[in-house]
């Protein structure tokens, strides 16, 4: 019935592939196709073991000098892959262009990435996006971070806390802006709202661009002073 159903959607409604224009013949296949995501960029850099930046000079694990002259409020962060490409455009259609379903691609695509990772799922309790604006919200329908986290929470079998965090206003973009106007920026930005499902407890937050690290600084030192145990955090892409 499901191949009878796929073959008429394909003769009478045919969707294409956003990123190659293939024709999506697969039946889980939605907005992307197999091809695209399997050839999506993974991580193949040296990286800080504490903040997770991405360096292209040293070779294997080491201190970045940010992390050497201060100690962040997460405990580690680390991303999938770099910020261009197919990783970029994919992103961008779930933020942008309303692709909703890419966030299980990426949540399945994190899981490659960093799955293998020990000292990042340990004993994580619970998986907390990093939130938007109300307004924002409603604009876009959904918060993609959220809809990434909650699909990796499933994958994972952990706990979800959607609204354990809340953005309460919205400060001038980010984009183009240096890392402490950013951080400027987010100060006050985020607000705890459910600090009972944080007290105690080890977090992944997750987010869909880290760029200077602002926002996952921002989030993980509001989750630390509401009582969480530790925050570790997990973004998609790291702008080079
Ligand atoms: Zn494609
Ligand atoms: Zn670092």
């Amino acid at each position: 019935m499901a191949t009878f159903l796929k073959a008429a959607e394909l003769v009478f409604f045919p969707s294409f592939c956003r990123l190659c224009g293939d024709l999506l013949v697969f039946h889980r296949e939605r907005v992307v196709c197999r091809e695209c995501l399997s050839g999506l960029e993974v991580r193949a850099f040296s990286f800080c073991s504490c903040c997770g930046r991405f360096h292209f000079s040293s070779a294997g694990p080491f201190l970045c000098g940010a992390c050497t002259e201060t100690t962040p409020p997460f405990s580690l962060h680390r991303s999938c892959g770099p910020y261009r490409g197919g990783l970029k455009d994919i992103i961008l259609l779930l933020k942008f262009h309303g692709c909703a379903p890419l966030a299980g691609d990426l949540a399945v695509y994190a899981c490659k990435c960093v799955k293998g990772e020990k000292n990042l799922w340990e004993n994580v309790d619970v998986i907390v996006p990093v939130p938007l604006n109300r307004k924002k919200k409603r604009q876009r329908g959904y918060n993609q971070s959220g809809l990434v986290a909650r699909a990796l929470a499933r994958r994972m079998v952990l706990p979800f806390r959607d609204r354990a965090l809340r953005k309460i206003h919205h400060g001038p973009p980010q984009m183009g802006l240096e890392a402490e106007a950013r951080l400027r920026n987010v100060r006050n930005e985020y607000v705890l709202s459910d600090r009972l499902s944080v007290r105690g407890k080890t977090i992944l937050l997750v987010d869909d661009v880290f760029t200077t690290g602002a926002t996952v600084t921002e989030c993980s030192r509001i989750l630390i002073q509401g009582g969480a145990k530790e925050v570790r955090a997990l973004t998609l892409a790291q702008a080079l």
